[in-house]
């Protein structure tokens, strides 16, 4: 019937004005932005860099690949790659970037530069109050402004930063086995060439004053 849908828009329309004297639940506005809805795991806005532990310098994930700025669609992300090099979170030492910077105001939210960072290190934020009346200025964000914490990540989207941490601590783990094994095999070698070089001396110890 034509029409159809707009009437049964109208009636739902009616069915939650008339109900929001009575029920709660049928209140589908919050008075913005004093009171505010919680954002869902799967919202996204903008993109954030992560860092780990108390130091957004010292434990960004970031290592200047500039991947994303080179899948980025609209070109909006800016990437100077440091001189020198800092331990990244298994104690690799990676470059950093010197320069970050996204211009907000270009940024389609697309995703795809988290899709293709192969360091975990940029996620999209869900924090959509960024209304600003300078354009230029407040909307390009540097990578100060860019960084956000591990636990903040872990508290917008719970499920995916779990799965990134997990995945973390097992490349941690394979690291230091990795560094272990190399250890105990430098150790061996020791004690064997101190085992052989004990051998010779005592093969090279004269038996009866005359060497053997
Ligand atoms: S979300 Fe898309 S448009 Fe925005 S910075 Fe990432 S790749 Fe570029
Ligand atoms: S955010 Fe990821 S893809 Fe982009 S430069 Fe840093 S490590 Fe590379």
């Amino acid at each position: 019937m034509v029409g159809e849908g707009i009437l049964k828009g109208l009636v739902e329309t009616a069915r939650n004005f008339l109900g929001s004297y009575v029920s709660k639940n049928r209140l589908t506005t919050v008075q913005y932005p004093e009171e505010r809805l919680p954002q869902i795991e799967a919202a996204r806005d903008f993109p954030i860099l992560i860092y780990d532990g108390p130091d957004w310098q010292q434990g960004m994930r970031c290592v200047a690949c500039q991947i994303c700025e080179k899948e980025c669609p609209p070109k909006c992300i800016f990437i100077e790659k440091s001189k020198d090099k800092k331990p990244d979170a298994v104690g690799k030492p990676q470059f950093f970037p010197a320069v970050f910077n996204i211009d907000i105001s270009v940024c389609m939210s697309c995703q795809i530069c988290v899709e293709v960072c192969p360091f975990d290190a940029i996620k999209m934020d869900v924090d959509y109050d960024l209304s600003t009346d300078d354009r230029f200025g407040n909307l390009l964000l540097n990578k100060q402004q860019l960084s956000k914490s591990n636990e903040y990540y872990n508290a917008i989207h719970p499920t995916e930063a779990a799965a990134v941490d997990a995945h973390f601590a097992a490349e941690r783990a394979k690291a230091e086995a990795k560094m272990k094994a190399a250890a105990d095999a430098k150790a061996a070698t020791e004690v064997k060439a101190a085992s052989e070089s004990t051998l010779a001396a005592e093969e090279a110890q004269p038996v009866g004053g005359e060497p053997r």
